[in-house]
């Protein structure tokens, strides 16, 4: 399994990432640049290649699913 994304990567830190949002349903999981399996707590992201963000997280990249 790939390594978690830190809130102190710098990119992360650039993206103003967070592993819990804070924008109700706005989350990793409704965005359209997550990927994987729906069911995990910890998915692939395209814009964080190499690591898996929380499907609860949040950063500025965020697109919702059309
Ligand atoms: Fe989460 Fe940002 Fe990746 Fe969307 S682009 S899945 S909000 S980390």
């Amino acid at each position: 399994e790939l390594p978690h994304l830190s809130i102190d990567d710098p990119q992360a830190k650039a993206l103003s990432y967070v592993n819990e949002s804070t924008k109700g349903g706005s989350n990793c999981n409704s965005c359209m640049l997550i990927e994987g399996d729906a069911s995990a707590a910890w998915r692939p992201c395209k814009i964080f290649p190499g690591k898996l963000v929380n499907a609860k997280g949040w950063c500025s990249a965020y697109a919702p699913k059309p």
